[in-house]
């Protein structure tokens, strides 16, 4: 019988960054695992994200000097909750660390959805996947033939966008991303109509109106400061705008100027809407029921940008603030095949 590992590897913050974090900003550490008590169970960590709000995160909420959270898909290898059974694949929030003690309260056993990968959950049927499909149904309305704009359009949130709007019926599609490579990769394969690369240089607005000579009927934003401008300047009447988030300030150390041309919300009668995707996980099981069908008939591919390995987690989510990734950026721990230990024995302690 094998006595289950009492100790994790871990990611800390050991201090605050200036504009972009370096590698030395973080620590790698070992901890030791508390046995687990009645309700929790101890997961190996498969799969981590590393996401771009993270990097808010840095700045203040996270404590120093204490493993880091994010989201992560784990199989149970010891267990103290009837919820969370030996070999279950489970969704928590306990990332940045090779193994967790979780509360079956606070994790999502993973529904099996047969040609679907387990990582899908932290892709397109995962919190990505979500805000976009909350941007575009819940916040934008598409309509059948929108004309749909999509800023960071090669990220995660970005490909699931193009491929929902896709699937919810939208006309014209175009993305704007950092660099040729992702813009060709938007048009040749992620089913972007057009595209143009943000950082070839000024004129954003023209490049917005070469794309979508008609203008947009609906912005998908991920990117805030002059994407926002240019997409308000293209913007038809009764256009309406999803605000998902601001990459192009996280970074910055301040907030970049605010769009000099928010009086054309008036004008054009356009609706600018931000939102949270946490306050609308009621929206999951509509995402799985609409989606799931059409990852399995391989109609969609989930766009994973994969990092090998936990010592490079640092070096994922750097990458991804960089703009090195092509789709969501997760870390693979390397041991997908993982099986429970042999019959391992919990010492279950009691909740305190
Ligand atoms: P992502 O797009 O996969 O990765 C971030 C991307 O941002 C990079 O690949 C890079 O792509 C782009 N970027 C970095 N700096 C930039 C800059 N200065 N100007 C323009 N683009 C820049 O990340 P994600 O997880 O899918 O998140 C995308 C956005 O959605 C973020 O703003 C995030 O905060 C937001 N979000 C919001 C919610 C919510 O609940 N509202 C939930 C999830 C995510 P390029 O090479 O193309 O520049």
């Amino acid at each position: 019988m094998n006595a289950p590992a009492r100790t994790t590897r871990a990611f800390t913050q050991r201090r605050r960054p200036r504009g972009m974090p370096v590698p030395e900003d973080f620590a790698e550490v070992e901890l030791p695992l508390v046995p687990p008590a009645a309700g929790q169970a101890v997961v190996e960590n498969l799969w981590l994200s590393v996401d771009p709000y993270m990097r808010e995160c840095m700045d203040g909420d996270w404590e120093l000097h204490a493993p880091l959270e994010g989201r992560s898909i784990g199989r149970v290898v010891e267990s103290c909750s009837a919820e969370l059974p030996v070999g279950a694949l489970v969704f928590h929030r306990e990332g940045w660390r090779t193994r967790a003690v979780v509360n079956a309260a606070e994790v999502r056993v993973l529904p099996r959805y047969e040609g679907v990968a387990p990582q899908s959950f932290l892709g397109l049927l995962g919190g990505t996947g979500l805000t976009a499909y909350v941007a575009l149904t819940r916040i934008a309305r598409l309509r059948a033939g929108d004309t749909v704009y999509v800023s960071a359009a090669a990220g995660g949130v970005g490909t699931a966008a193009g491929r929902l709007a896709r699937l919810l019926g939208a006309g014209r599609i175009v993305g704007s991303a950092g660099s040729a490579a992702k813009v060709r990769l938007l048009t040749e394969e992620l089913g972007y109509d057009a595209a143009f690369d943000h950082r070839a240089g000024p004129g954003l607005s023209g490049q917005l109106e070469r794309a979508a000579p008609e203008g947009i009927d609906v912005y998908v934003d991920n990117v805030g400061g002059a994407h926002l401008e240019a997409a308000i300047g293209a913007m038809r009447e009764h256009g309406r705008i999803a605000w998902c988030g601001a990459v192009a300030q996280y970074n910055a150390g301040s907030a970049p100027a605010a769009p000099r041309n928010l009086f054309d919300l008036v004008e054009k009668s356009i609706r600018l809407e931000g939102f949270l995707v946490s306050r609308h996980g009621d929206a999951q099981v509509e995402l799985e029921e609409f989606l799931v069908p059409h990852l399995r008939s391989g109609r969609v591919t989930d766009r994973l940008h994969v990092t090998e390995g936990f010592e490079r987690t640092v070096d994922a989510f750097l990458g991804m603030l960089r703009g090195e990734n092509t789709g969501k950026a997760v870390v693979r721990l390397g041991h997908d095949a993982l099986e429970p230990s042999a019959d391992p024995e919990p010492s279950c302690g009691h909740t305190s």
